[in-house]
């Protein structure tokens, strides 16, 4: 569908970079925020003076995309840090910024916004960071898996039943992509995937937001291993969801979340013998303890990814849950010793 559209120079840069070195994305948005001990003043905005414009009777506390508009500048120092950290890439905070899930805070009317400022908030942030040292950096637009499958029912006594359709999704999916491109998205990374089927319509929602735009952005695909027998919640193996994903032609396709760097070796390994693309991992910083807290400090994250870049199974690195700005600064340093994964050629 995008295979005649021109590749944005941004693509083109990401490639020249990625055949010399191993690149950093950044780590976890929630714990930073979670930080900042904010309440429902700052949420809403009303304590800053930056009060959302979109109207909602819900409470706002844990909405965390809302902080695009209501706290801008907090998010864009976290994005700030986390490319003076290292970040090559660095995500928008707008992994709920969809109708679906924004349905949760009565702030299905804001998406729009949410996703084009979430976008301009990193290039701020990026371009502050460039300034001061010269490297280039990207501004993913991050698409989350949303808080309904359709895949599964939610319904034990109703197993035909679908939360959400296909079509609903792609249509919101749709909103967000173009929303994240209308804000100056280098790449669209869809990540933490568990069910195939929503991340499908994901793909199917940005090829179409590219084709609009005119261009070819690269596109990052990163699933979730969410059980010890190494499938997603929808049931595939690692090499199966290759497979589903494959027509779309991703720039990366990897693995983030759920499990800790140990954990995601075995299944990373399997992924990066299938896959003729770049690989990206982005683990959490090991499991969280009985408080949902991650207690794996900076060095020993960074420890396990370098084994991942020592054999040659990465292209992409960085950190989910639990990780900060210190934790992508010690995998920059591990890492930069290796060379990328070499893609293999594959008829
Ligand atoms: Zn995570």
């Amino acid at each position: 569908m995008n295979g005649h559209l021109p590749p944005s120079p941004a693509f083109a840069a990401l490639n020249w970079i990625a055949a010399e070195r191993i690149l950093i994305l950044d780590g976890a948005m929630g714990t930073q925020i979670q930080a900042l001990g904010l309440d429902e003043d700052d949420f809403t905005g009303r304590a800053s003076g930056h009060a959302c414009r979109h109207h909602s009777d819900h409470p706002q506390k844990g909405n965390n995309d809302l902080l695009i508009l209501t706290q801008p500048q907090a998010v864009e120092d976290i994005h700030y840090r986390y490319a003076m950290a290292g970040a090559d890439i660095v995500e928008t905070n707008t992994f709920s910024s969809t109708t679906i899930a924004q349905a949760d805070y009565g702030l299905q009317q804001a998406v729009a916004d949410l996703n084009a400022e979430g976008a301009r908030v990193v290039r701020r942030a990026l371009d502050r960071a460039t300034a001061e040292d010269g490297r280039p950096r990207f501004v993913a637009g991050a698409l989350g898996p949303t808080n309904r499958t359709a895949s599964i029912s939610p319904d034990v006594n109703n197993p035909g039943y679908r939360a959400v359709t296909f079509d609903d999704l792609r249509a919101a999916y749709l909103q967000q992509a173009t929303g994240l491109i209308a804000g100056g998205a280098d790449i669209l990374l869809i990540e933490t995937i568990f069910d195939t089927l929503n991340a499908k319509a994901a793909i199917f929602a940005c090829l179409q937001a590219m084709q609009a735009h005119g261009q070819a952005l690269p596109l990052m695909i990163s699933g979730t291993i969410t059980d010890a027998s190494g499938r997603t919640l929808s049931g595939q193996t690692p090499t199966a969801f290759w497979h589903s994903v494959r027509h779309a032609r991703p720039w990366t396709v990897g693995l983030n979340c759920a499990l800790g760097a140990a954990a995601m070796r075995p299944h990373l390994a399997e992924l990066s013998g299938v896959a003729d693309t770049l690989i990206c991992a982005y683990p959490n910083a090991g499991l969280p303890n009985a408080f949902g807290q991650y207690d794996e400090g900076p060095q020993d994250t960074a420890r396990q990814i370098a084994d991942f870049a020592r054999e040659g199974l990465v292209n992409v690195v960085g950190g989910c849950c639990g990780t900060t700005p210190e934790h992508i600064r010690a995998i920059a340093d591990a890492v930069a010793e290796f060379s990328p994964r070499k893609v293999p050629e594959y008829a």
